[in-house]
């Protein structure tokens, strides 16, 4: 680092564990860019002064999360349509009126998929959880013309959610269901999933022997099944998945693919997809390993 170093970074409370600096910062060294990524922890009642602090130093840009992603929103000069329509904010750049909000949550979802192959177009896909990740996932599903029904343990959550996003996709199929649901829904051959997909945090260390998926239902072979959490990378959930012989893909793609999506509108340079990964996948398994032998229980975020 030096006088003309650039500076982003993510807050968020707590932020001591983030993927987002080792990933970032291995961005920019393959860029050849002088710019360096850092967390910082902000208490919930100290953000309009970070941001306002964040400004006057000069941060290129921020990621917002747990549990920013609203609070930003009364302290932005702007804010995307997409961001304002999914009521979180995960990443701002500096403009010259002050911060512009935008999220790259469900860009980043939808991108994963492509890189793996993965076309959701009048595919069945059943969402699990209905909190913010899930309206980053439903809203990407349901904009890429998959049918989505989505479970969650607290019915009027999911209504809630399917209500917001109806509206935005008149032609979409978009349903909710109480997670009791889901036994009889997958059984029903008419309606067998292309995709599930975890939005829950269930099954996230430090709890990585539970699964939002019940014991003893089956998830047909032919099935794609992507879990978000990504702490473990190898979560109870896609174990399931595999013993029953469908294709899984964990979140580690998601978080380097929103991640990409908020360096590209920083930098305005392409984002070496494949350093990130290699560098967020190490992180995260070096991590598990990490917070196992310390017994340590904090929770996976950007
Ligand atoms: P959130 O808004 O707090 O939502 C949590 C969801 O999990 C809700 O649907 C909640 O159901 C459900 N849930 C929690 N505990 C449960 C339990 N014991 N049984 C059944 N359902 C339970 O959290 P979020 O921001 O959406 O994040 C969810 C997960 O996605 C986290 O693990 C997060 O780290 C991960 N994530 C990953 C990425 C990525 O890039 N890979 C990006 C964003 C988020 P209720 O409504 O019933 O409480």
């Amino acid at each position: 680092m030096d006088g003309a170093t650039k500076l982003v970074g993510v807050i968020g409370w707590p932020v001591a564990h983030s993927l987002s600096p080792v990933m970032h910062n291995a961005a920019f060294d393959a860029l050849g860019l002088n710019w360096r990524y850092v967390a910082m922890p902000v208490r919930t009642e100290d953000v309009g002064a970070a941001l306002r602090g964040l400004r006057a130093l000069g941060f290129q840009g921020v990621n917002v999360t747990v549990p920013h992603k609203q609070r930003v929103v009364p302290h932005l000069a702007g804010i995307s349509p997409e961001a304002r329509t999914l009521g979180a904010v995960n990443t701002l750049s500096a403009g010259p009126d002050g911060w512009h909000g935008d999220n790259t949550d469900a860009r980043g979802f939808i991108r994963d998929l492509i890189a793996h192959g993965v076309d959701v177009k009048g595919k069945m896909c059943l969402v699990l959880g209905a909190g913010g990740a899930a309206r980053a996932v439903v809203y990407a599903l349901t904009a890429a013309g998959g049918r989505v029904a989505v479970f969650n343990r607290t019915h009027t959550r999911a209504l809630d959610l399917v209500s917001d996003l109806t509206g935005l996709f008149p032609g979409g199929v978009l349903t909710a269901h109480a997670m009791a649901q889901l036994g009889d829904f997958v059984r029903d051959g008419e309606r067998a999933p292309g995709l599930i997909v975890n939005t829950t945090s269930v099954g996230m260390w430090p709890d990585a022997g539970t699964s939002p998926w019940p014991d003893g239902l089956k998830i047909p072979p032919e099935t794609v099944v992507y879990d978000l959490v990504y702490k473990p990378l190898r979560t109870r959930f896609l174990e399931q998945a595999e013993s029953c012989g469908a294709r899984t893909i964990d979140g580690i793609g998601m978080l380097v693919h929103q991640g990409a999506e908020a360096l590209q509108l920083w930098t305005g340079q392409e984002a070496p997809i494949d350093v990130m990964t290699g560098a967020a996948r190490e992180a995260a398994a070096s991590m598990t390993e990490s917070e196992a032998a310390n017994g340590e229980k904090e929770h996976q975020h950007l």
